[in-house]
């Protein structure tokens, strides 16, 4: 990756593309277009096809007769993965071109987009095309006249939808493993971020994915995403994204087929840092990263951070000096640490969130402004909020941006009754020296993700998810793979 390979990336025209339905792009029923501004400067970057629920029928009609007929779900698994490792190799083949697109629409910093969207997503699918063929049923333990066979059958249509935030990393943690398991798939980017998605999309159908088993349907949430998810021939649904949306998934299932809903969702991740931390430097230089990076747009952000009495003072004097010096900027400079806030909506909700925390009476110890705004980009300091109450709005809401709550504690008592005090239960660090201490910690701090004196691992061997309103499903790991099949169970007489 170099800046003379980026810059020519750059300036290349988007061309609207529609939706992918049964192997090919379409303007869709209406023909409207969506413009997507690009966070780096404010400006028109392209148009997306505005959905429509007949959009979406289409495409769930495209994914259940390529479901039904057996195309793709009767393919044996070997045959299945030596397509998804195409697949992979042609995402690789794309990497950079494909980073730099989905930048140009989401904001991210190149350096991690480049590896956290594109290279991620190859490996995601090489992951789940290498485990398919090793999957295998089960015979049940039953008296000797009698076979219980317990199989795994592909659910049948999935419905996807995803967020603007690592949309490529997030969508293949759902693509892959529901392609091979033998599914067929809808899938609905965020409106602000599709493009990366639609290059997907293409890529799927040059690696030899068949029509009809993967289809992109672009748009509102509340028009696509809600038909979707309505849907009453899409048999689950796999969300990422906010609460609230999360919520009228559940109501959409109610409403019609009693689909499963798998749901990841947002977070308020407690980082607790005891005065016996093994270094404290590394603690505030690891943990400033694991809240700023991406701008905070990181569902597992470590956004509240507890720090023990006796060394509240000088551990958050050191985070503010790693705030105020990280380089943020242009996402597509090489040199940018922190990119773009996604949205100008977003960048004013940020911005909100400091306003009030101010007048709750906690102090800001560095940023809480908009930076850089002669760019026309969506650009803000990272931010330091210190003494921040348990009862306060920062403390207990998702900002999802970079803006990071501290608040001291006692003992390891009270850091266990502040990290659980609010709704949710994505992520959480500690750091100690005590052995014994972070063992406590990891099993008494309900979240689904702990780390222990480092913050923000992502490896894709391990599970990710949430407890509490952060959610209910996992990507990532084959654990993930049990959603995208039924358990079938088969009684032969013998
Ligand atoms: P969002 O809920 O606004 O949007 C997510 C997706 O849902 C988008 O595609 C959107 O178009 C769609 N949507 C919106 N309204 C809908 C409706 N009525 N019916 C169906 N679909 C609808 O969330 P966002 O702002 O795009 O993403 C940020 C949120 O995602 C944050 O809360 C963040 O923490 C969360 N997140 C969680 C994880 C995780 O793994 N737990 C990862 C990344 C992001």
């Amino acid at each position: 990756m170099d800046q003379s390979s980026i810059d020519a990336l750059r300036v290349q025209e988007i061309a609207p593309r529609g939706h992918f339905i049964n192997g090919t792009f379409h303007a869709g029923e209406t023909g409207a277009l969506h413009e997507v501004l690009s966070p780096i400067d404010g400006q028109p970057l392209a148009h997306i096809a505005e959905g429509s629920p007949a959009d979406v029928s289409s495409a769930v009609h495209a994914a259940r007769t390529a479901f039904d007929d057996g195309r793709w779900s009767r393919m044996p698994p070997a045959g299945r993965k030596k397509v998804l490792l195409k697949l992979a190799d042609l995402i690789e083949a794309h990497a950079l071109e494909i980073a730099v697109l989905g930048v140009r629409d989401n904001g991210t910093e190149i350096n991690m987009a480049y590896k956290a969207e594109a290279l991620s997503a190859a490996a995601t699918f090489r992951y789940y095309a290498e485990a398919i063929d090793k999957i295998y049923g089960q015979i049940a333990p039953t008296s000797h006249d009698i076979l219980g066979l317990v199989h795994h059958a592909p659910v049948g249509v999935v419905g996807a939808i995803v967020p603007w935030n690592f949309p490529l990393m997030i969508g293949s943690w759902k693509i892959a493993p529901a392609l091979a398991a033998g599914n067929s798939i809808v899938l609905k980017p965020a409106e602000s971020a599709s493009l990366s998605l639609l290059k997907i999309a293409e890529l799927v159908a040059e690696a030899g994915v068949p029509d009809g088993v993967f289809n992109v349907v672009t748009g509102r949430g509340s028009v696509v995403g809600e038909a979707l998810a309505l849907s009453m021939d899409v048999d689950i649904m796999v969300f990422t994204g906010s609460g609230a949306t999360g919520r009228r998934l559940l109501e959409y299932s109610a409403r019609s087929n009693l689909k499963r809903c798998y749901l990841e969702l947002g977070g308020k991740s407690p980082n607790i840092v005891f005065a016996d931390a093994p270094d404290l430097a590394e603690a505030a230089k690891v943990s400033a990263a694991g809240i700023f990076r991406n701008s905070g747009q990181v569902c597992v952000a470590g956004s509240r951070l507890l720090v023990q009495q006796d060394i509240y003072e000088e551990f958050v004097a050191e985070i503010a000096r790693h705030a105020k010096n990280f380089r943020v900027g242009d996402p597509l400079d090489l040199t940018s640490q922190i990119g773009a806030v996604h949205s100008l909506r977003e960048l004013e909700a940020n911005l909100d969130f400091v306003t009030k925390a101010e007048a709750e009476g906690a102090e800001r110890r560095t940023g809480g402004e908009r930076i850089l705004a002669e760019t026309g980009g969506y650009y803000m300091a990272p931010t330091v909020m210190a003494g921040v109450k348990e009862t306060d709005n920062l403390f207990q809401n998702e900002v999802f941006g970079p803006v990071l709550a501290v608040t001291p504690f006692k003992d390891e008592d009270e850091a266990i009754r502040l990290a659980n005090a609010t709704v949710y239960g994505l992520a959480g660090g500690v750091w100690t020296s005590n052995l014994s201490r972070a063992h406590r910690m990891v099993a008494e701090v309900r979240t689904g993700v702990m780390h222990v004196n480092t913050y923000g691992g992502s490896d894709l061997t391990v599970p990710l998810g949430g407890v509490g309103q952060s959610g209910n499903g996992h990507d990532k790991s084959l654990h993930a793979l049990e959603k995208y099949f039924d358990l079938k169970t088969a009684w032969i007489k013998l």
